[in-house]
């Protein structure tokens, strides 16, 4: 009888723990998540990265080696210019990064994600597009006649890449946009967030309980600002 009540104690608290451990990974709602990049961006703009060498000290790094919490997911491009921790002022632990030139999205930037949201408890996902995207031009060099990007370019592994980007390509053509890269770089991003949720269950639950929410984003290589597409859809 003893015996019995110790082992439900037993399972009691380690109920208990993994409630505990599943809230402070959720402790970031999504809408803190995304300040903490904004106001990160903000501190990269006047020059100031306190923020990311502190959190890179010693001391953080052997802190976070028993285990991570980061609260944001950044899926964007592999340019050297357009780092997320520096780009946002972030340190060790803080921000999850999935890096695809194009910031695409094929099923292993969805896994990651998947795996961030699911495991780390990440509330927030940035599609990162950004100004002259090298990958988002390549695709557009290879546009053909009908707005079309023919099937020789999807070929081989940079074709991969084409081939993910060109339907943001293509939609941006047959819409005559005046300035079609441009276009096809913020195209691509909806496109990604849109295939994020469409082809993951998790993460459609988790936007759905409000676990998670899905941003869309560019940044400028000139002046070096992230912009929110949903602030410039308030703004116009
Ligand atoms: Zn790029």
């Amino acid at each position: 009888m003893m015996k019995k009540v110790l082992v439900f104690v037993l399972v009691m608290l380690v109920s208990v723990a993994g409630i505990v451990s599943a809230e402070t990974a959720a402790a970031v709602s999504p809408d803190a998540a995304l300040a903490k990049l904004m106001e990160g961006n903000a501190k990269f703009n006047q020059g100031n990265l306190a923020n990311l060498i502190v959190n890179s000290k010693p001391a953080v790094r052997e802190g976070l080696a028993a285990g991570q919490h980061p609260y944001a997911i950044v899926l964007d491009c592999s340019d050297s210019r357009l780092s997320p921790e520096i780009i946002f002022d972030k340190g060790l632990g803080e921000i999850f990064v999935v890096r695809v030139a194009g910031n695409i999205v094929a099923p292993n930037q969805l896994g990651s994600i998947e795996y961030a949201i699911e495991h780390l408890g990440a509330s927030l996902v940035m599609v990162l597009g950004h100004s002259k995207c090298g990958a988002v031009n390549a695709t557009v060099g290879a546009l053909g006649a009908n707005c079309t990007i023919p099937q020789a370019a999807k070929e081989g592994n940079i074709g991969s890449l084409v081939a993910a980007i060109a339907p943001a390509v293509e939609k941006s053509c047959h819409a005559g946009a005046s300035n079609l890269l441009a276009a096809s770089i913020d195209e691509n991003v909806n496109l990604v967030a849109e295939n994020i949720e469409a082809n993951s269950a998790i993460v459609k639950e988790a936007i759905e309980t409000k676990k998670v929410k899905v941003v869309k984003a560019r940044y400028d290589l000139e002046d070096g600002v992230v912009k929110l597409f949903a602030e410039e859809e308030h703004a116009h």
